[in-house]
């Protein structure tokens, strides 16, 4: 059989952690970043800045602040300073300042032990672990409402705060705090609040030339020459607008779309290509959403989509998902985690939409807890998330 061609110059340029030399229609916020932060690169000692982020979901807040982090590190070795950019996801951390704080000193001591110290302590060891590098962190925490959710205010005053109490130590710590929603902000006590809302980087929801700006800019540098037609473009960025703006949407769905070309065995990324795409992902959901769940969240959803997709119920109760959970436990060789881990875990999932719980009282035993899949075919839930727990 020939070799088939393939309508892809470079794949990665659309996976979803590269960071593009150019951010179309963020050029502003990019500036104002860097300008919030022109008083630390001038004397990191002195000054500590913290700056906050908000936008929709595919709004750029990520890929911005990562551009950010490029662009201040390399100022500030032009300047001969010395300073570190760190960009933690505080979902990924499940909203632990403990974890958090460990992430960060880990950066300078991989070997640090894992555990036998407080939160608060390992604060106290992070400035001086940054004392003993002389060295400024601007540290990004991403997707900072799960902090918020999990802590609540007593965290974020203690991070903001750090530093206020240690009288006539140089300043070590800046901090960017990424919210997805503004009104995480005003669940926290005014004094937290006022810690925060200073420097607010808002990043407006993309327009539709907007999308096709970022989508056309990114098509030149994954796909080969004359692959990808300007109506292809412009369908994709109307099917992300729809989808308040969202511009990993987009990029998603032009990468799935150039996939059909390939496996069709076409020289072009079709519009054609693009309704197959938008069918295949998986409605009111995103492989993205779906591969940032831990490894243990995702088997507890299997065994759910598994027990549901027969389509008998409409729900399952905990404990029957706890057993599927097992059985997927066993089958990718882990240990199963406890109840209470598991009750953590539904709690995730059902925060980020992907499930429904309700509490039933009618059951034989008492209450019990019901689970519900309300976006998402079981089936369909159940074959993605056997491909990403394969990947790892
Ligand atoms: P958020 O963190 O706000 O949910 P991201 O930063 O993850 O959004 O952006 C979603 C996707 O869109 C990423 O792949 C990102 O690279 C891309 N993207 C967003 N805005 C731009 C832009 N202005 N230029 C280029 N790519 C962008
Ligand atoms: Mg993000």
């Amino acid at each position: 059989m020939l070799q088939r061609q393939s309508v892809f110059k470079d794949e990665t340029k659309l996976d979803i952690n590269y960071v593009p030399s150019r951010l179309p229609h963020r050029e502003t916020e990019l500036r104002l970043l860097l300008e919030f932060f022109s008083f630390v690169l001038q004397s990191p000692r002195k000054m500590a800045q913290r700056v906050v982020i908000t936008g929709n979901v595919g709004a750029g807040k990520t890929v911005l602040s990562q551009r950010f982090g490029v662009e201040v590190i390399h100022d500030a070795s032009k300047r001969g300073v010395n300073l570190r950019y760190v960009h933690i996801n505080c979902r990924e951390c499940r909203g632990s300042l403990f974890l958090i704080l460990l992430h960060l000193i880990l950066v300078f001591h991989p070997n640090f032990p894992r555990r036998g110290y407080s939160a608060e302590e390992l604060l106290d060891i992070l400035l001086k672990v940054l004392d003993e590098e002389d060295t400024h962190v601007i540290a990004t925490l991403d997707e900072f409402d799960s902090l918020v959710e999990n802590e609540g205010s007593d965290a974020v005053y203690k991070l903001t705060r750090a530093q206020e109490t240690r009288q006539n130590k140089p300043q070590r710590l800046s901090l960017v705090c990424i919210f997805r929603n503004l009104k995480t902000v005003e669940q926290l006590d005014p004094s937290t609040q006022s810690t925060l809302q200073s420097n607010i980087v808002n990043l407006e929801t993309y327009s539709k030339q907007q999308l096709t700006d970022i989508l056309s800019d990114r098509t030149s540098l994954a796909f080969k020459p004359s692959t990808v037609p300007e109506n292809t473009v412009s369908l994709v960025a109307e099917l992300a607008s729809s989808e308040d703006g969202n511009a990993r949407f987009g990029i998603e769905l032009l990468w799935r779309a150039g996939k059909y070309a390939d496996a069709e065995d076409s020289a072009v990324v079709t519009l054609e290509c693009v309704r197959k795409a938008v069918s295949s992902i998986i409605p009111g959901m995103r492989r993205a959403d779906l591969a940032s769940l831990s490894f243990h969240e995702k088997l507890l959803l299997l065994g759910t989509a598994r027990l549901l997709k027969e389509g008998h119920k409409a729900s399952v109760s905990l404990v029957e998902a706890e057993q599927a959970y097992e059985i997927a436990c066993e089958e990718f060789a882990v240990k199963p985690n406890s109840h209470t881990q598991l009750w953590k875990y539904l709690h995730t999932l059902s925060r980020s939409g992907i499930v429904n719980t309700e509490v039933s009282t009618t059951g034989l035993r008492g209450r019990s807890t019901l689970i519900h899949l309300p976006r998402i075919p079981a089936r369909e839930l159940e074959k993605e998330l056997n491909m990403l727990l394969e990947k790892g």
